[in-house]
C-alpha cells in the first residue's frame, strides 16, 4: 500500500504529522493507499511558499500566465484517460462519467487561458477637464481551495485554472477520500510550467482546513462541499477578514408538466438521478409530477431504473458504480425502508443489491420511491446517493410553492412543451441555475455556476466571470496631468467641471 505525498513548493512532500487516511477502492472495498493529513505547521509551510511565490507571479505577465494554461490544457487532454482511471479507482464513478468530468473541468482552463481578454479594464476620458479614469483589477494575494470528495478533478479545476490565471497563488486541500487525481492534476501543472509555490496540494482533514480558514496570509477561500462545512468555512473565513465563497448542498427539484414528452421526462430523470450514483451536487432527488401524469411518469422512470447495469467503474457494461464508503452506503440504503415506514410507496428498491464477485464493494441498486411528502426524510434531507422521490402536486403552483419553500436552490429543471410556462419558471424559481428541457443545468465554463439559499454561502459564483471577480480586487485610478498653468489650493470636495 502506497503512502500518498502532499505537494509542496514544486516538489512531493512526506506527511510529517504522523496522522493518515486510508484510501479505498469503493468497487471492492479493498484499502490502496495511507493519505497524510496535514499538521497545523505542514498547512503553514505551503502557505508561506505560496506567499512568497506571490511576490513574482502576481507580477508575471499575462502572456507568461496563459502561456502555462495553454501547456497545461493539452497535458490534461492528453492524460483524460489516465486521470479519468484514478478516478474511478478511487471514487467508484463509471470511467466514461469520470472522462465527463475531466472535460468539464478543462473547460475552464480553456476560459483561463483567454484570462487576458477576461481582466481588460475601463477607462473613462475627461471625466473633468484633464482627468482620466481607469479601472484595473489586481490578484488577491493567496487563495485557499478546499473541494469534495464527488469530483476531485473537475472542482478543484473549477478554482486554481482562474486563480492563477489572475495571478494568485494557491493552496489546494482536495477530499482525503479520493485524492489522487487531484494530485495528478497539480503534478501535470508543474509539468506545463507552473513556477514552484504557485500551486501547492495539502492533504488533510478538519485540522488542515481550520489552519488555512485562520492563516493570516491566506487571502480568499473557494470552497465546495456539504452545506454544514460550507457555512462553517463561511463563518470562520470571514471572521478573520477573509473573502469566501462556500457552496454547498442542493436537494434538486424536476418539475414535470402535464404536456412534457414523458420518455424524454423518464430518461432525463433517470439519468440525473442516478448517474454517478447520485453522488453530485446537481443530481435531481426529487421530480415533482404536475396531475394527472404521476401514474405514466412513475412507471415510464421505474421500467427504465430496472434495466441499469450497476458494477465497477472500470467495466465498460457498467452504467453506475458504488458510493464512496460503506458507512454513506449503509446510510443511503435506510431512506428507503424509512420512506415506507412514513408512508411513501416504494416503487423500486436497490437496497438489497448484491454485484457478484464484488461483495465486499459498496454498491447499492437504484431505488425510487412514491407519493412522498415534503415532511418525510426522504423529502427533507440530502441523501446525495441513488434514491429517487416523487411528489405529486395538483397544479403548477403548488409545485413551485413547493420547490420554493426548500432550504436549498441550487439546481431545478421544468419539463414542458409550454414556452410560457417555461419563462414563467425560469423568472419565478428560487434557485441559482435553471434547465429548460435539460435535467443537470451546470453552465459552461465562461458562464458561472453557483446555487441560492443554502447552497452558497457568499455571493460570487464558481469559474466564469463570476470567478475572475471573486480572485480579484477592483481598483480605480484617477489622473490628472496639469497643464504647467495649474495651481492653487482647493479644499472643497472634489467635483467634476
Ligand atoms: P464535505 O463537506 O464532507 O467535505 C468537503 C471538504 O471539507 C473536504 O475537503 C473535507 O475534508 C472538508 N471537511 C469535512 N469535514 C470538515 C470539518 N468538520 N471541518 C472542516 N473541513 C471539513 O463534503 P463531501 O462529502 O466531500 O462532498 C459531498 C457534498 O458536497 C454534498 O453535500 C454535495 O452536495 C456537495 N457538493 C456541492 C457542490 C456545489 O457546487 N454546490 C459540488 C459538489 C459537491
Amino acid at each position: 500500500m502506497n503512502d500518498i505525498q502532499h505537494f509542496i513548493n514544486g516538489a512531493p512532500a512526506d506527511g510529517t504529522s504522523g496522522r493518515f487516511g486510508s484510501v479505498t477502492n469503493p468497487a471492492n472495498g479493498t484499502a490502496t493507499a495511507r493519505v497524510p493529513l496535514a499538521s497545523v505547521s505542514e498547512v503553514d509551510t505551503a502557505v508561506s511558499a505560496a506567499s512568497k511565490a506571490f511576490q513574482s507571479w502576481g507580477t508575471a505577465s499575462l502572456a507568461r500566465r496563459t502561456q502555462v494554461l495553454f501547456n497545461y490544457r493539452e497535458l490534461v487532454n492528453a492524460r483524460r484517460d489516465e486521470i479519468a482511471e484514478l478516478i474511478t479507482a478511487e471514487h467508484g464513478k463509471v470511467h466514461s462519467d469520470a472522462l465527463g468530468e475531466v472535460a468539464r473541468g478543462l473547460e475552464v482552463v480553456e476560459v483561463a487561458c483567454g484570462i487576458p481578454q477576461l481582466l481588460k479594464g475601463e477607462t473613462s476620458t475627461q471625466v473633468s477637464t484633464r482627468v482620466d479614469v481607469e479601472s484595473i483589477r489586481q490578484p488577491v494575494g493567496v487563495v485557499a481551495g478546499i473541494t469534495p470528495f464527488n469530483f476531485p478533478a473537475m472542482v478543484p479545476m473549477w478554482m486554481f485554472p482562474i486563480a492563477l490565471a489572475c495571478g494568485n497563488t494557491f493552496v489546494l486541500k482536495p477530499s482525503e477520500k479520493d485524492p489522487s487525481a487531484t494530485l495528478r492534476l497539480v503534478e501535470l501543472a508543474h509539468e506545463a510550467g507552473v513556477p514552484e509555490g504557485v500551486l501547492n496540494l495539502v492533504h488533510g482533514d478538519k485540522t488542515a482546513v481550520d489552519r488555512l480558514l485562520e492563516h493570516p496570509e491566506v487571502d480568499a477561500v473557494s470552497f465546495v462541499g456539504s452545506t454544514p462545512i460550507a457555512k462553517h468555512v463561511h463563518d470562520t473565513a470571514s471572521a478573520t477578514g477573509k473573502r469566501v465563497q462556500a457552496l454547498g448542498g442542493a436537494k434538486n427539484h424536476m418539475l414535470v408538466l402535464p404536456d412534457a414528452d414523458l420518455d424524454q421526462a423518464a430518461d432525463a430523470a433517470v439519468s440525473a438521478a442516478y448517474g454517478s450514483a447520485g453522488e453530485r451536487c446537481m443530481a435531481v432527488s426529487v421530480v415533482v409530477a404536475v396531475d394527472p401524469i404521476g401514474d405514466e411518469l412513475v412507471g415510464k422512470i421505474a421500467e427504465r431504473a430496472r434495466n441499469l447495469t450497476i458494477g465497477p467503474g472500470n467495466d465498460p457494461a457498467s452504467e453506475m458504480g458504488p458510493l464512496i464508503t460503506s458507512e454513506h452506503r449503509d446510510k443511503v440504503s435506510s431512506y428507503v425502508p424509512r420512506a415506507r415506514e412514513q408512508g411513501a410507496e416504494v416503487v423500486v428498491d436497490g437496497t438489497d443489491l448484491v454485484v457478484e464477485g464484488h461483495e465486499d464493494g459498496f454498491f447499492t441498486g437504484v431505488s425510487l420511491v412514491d407519493k412522498v411528502s415534503p415532511e418525510m426524510d426522504v423529502y427533507a434531507d440530502e441523501i446525495f446517493g441513488p434514491v429517487l422521490a416523487v411528489v405529486r402536486a395538483e397544479s403548477y403552483e403548488e409545485a413551485i410553492g413547493l420547490i420554493n419553500s426548500s432550504r436549498w436552490g441550487n439546481g431545478t429543471a421544468i419539463f414542458t412543451r409550454d414556452g410560457g410556462a417555461a419563462r414563467r419558471f425560469q423568472l419565478e424559481v428560487q434557485a441559482g441555475m435553471v434547465g429548460v428541457n435539460v435535467p443537470i443545468p451546470v453552465p459552461v465554463g465562461y458562464h458561472s455556476f453557483g446555487g441560492w439559499k443554502d447552497s452558497l454561502f457568499g455571493d460570487n459564483h464558481i469559474y466564469g466571470n463570476d470567478g475572475v471577480h471573486f480572485y480579484t480586487r477592483g481598483k480605480v485610478i484617477t489622473t490628472r496631468w496639469p497643464d504647467p498653468s495649474d495651481g492653487g489650493v482647493d479644499l472643497g470636495f472634489p467635483s467634476n467641471t
